[in-house]
């Protein structure tokens, strides 16, 4: 399976920061063999388009509302999203799920609204570090799966595992227990989708230089990154495997 660098800005970078990062990423050389993604907050997804288009990397938004329309002030609908050219959007990012306190049952009627409009839905997974400790990772996970997969007949999704304890501590998960972790979300969603052809990133502190090891890893099939997203030089080195160009 092709890999999948994907840069998540969270809230990070004016259309002005997104103008003066994406003409520098443009101009950058990148590697052909690695598919790529950028995620800007959503008053940078129009600019960025713009920027983005015929340059071959796809265009996501952190976050969809489940309605379609109508009285939900502040709330962005996956028809908008489309409108601006997104193909992709996050689902269940940790910080959505701790802050906004977003529910697996809440992060199920979006994965199914993105799926129905023609989202890939990236669906975010992870254990806490009380959860690994205690040798939970691997329940918290598969219920996390199953509760947010219930009534998903598709593959055009992505799940994205990412341990809370690594997202921007700069404590990388061991390559080896990122490996275990997505051999097992493969085998789950081979029990609730009947294939597990569907890309497996890793997220949490991957940076140019364990980038190549942790891609390296067989059921690993891309990244999700954050911090590391937002200068172009450091993103390029991602898309190019931690080599500088
Ligand atoms: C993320 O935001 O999904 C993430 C993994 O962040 P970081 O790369 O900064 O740990």
């Amino acid at each position: 399976m092709k890999l999948l660098i994907a840069g998540n800005w969270k809230m990070n970078l004016s259309v002005t920061d997104t103008e003066a990062m994406l003409s520098e990423l443009k101009n950058k050389t990148r590697s052909d063999d690695v598919d790529s993604l950028i995620i800007p907050p959503f008053t940078s997804l129009d600019a960025a388009r713009k920027l983005l288009d015929g340059t071959g990397i796809a265009l996501g938004a952190q976050n969809l509302s489940h309605e379609d329309d109508g009285a939900f002030t502040g709330e962005i609908s996956a028809d908008m999203l489309l409108d601006l050219g997104v193909s992709h959007v996050l689902v269940g990012h940790s910080e959505r799920r701790e802050y906004q306190k977003e529910t697996d049952a809440l992060l199920n009627l979006k994965v199914k609204k993105a799926v129905a409009k023609g989202l890939i839905p990236i669906l975010c997974v992870g254990e806490k570090k009380a959860d690994r400790d205690s040798g939970e990772h691997e329940s918290v996970v598969g219920n996390q799966l199953k509760k947010g997969l219930e009534g998903v007949h598709t593959t055009d999704i992505i799940v994205a595992y990412e341990p809370t304890w690594a997202i921007g501590t700069g404590d990388v998960c061991k390559p080896d227990d990122a490996q275990a972790m997505a051999a097992f979300i493969k085998g789950e969603l081979k029990d609730l989708l009947g294939t597990d052809a569907v890309r497996v990133l890793y997220g949490g502190s991957v940076k140019p230089s364990n980038v190549k090891e942790l891609m390296a890893q067989p059921s690993i099939d891309g990244a999700l990154v954050g911090g590391a997203s937002l200068k172009a030089d450091d993103f390029a080195a991602l898309i190019n495997l931690g080599e500088v160009q």
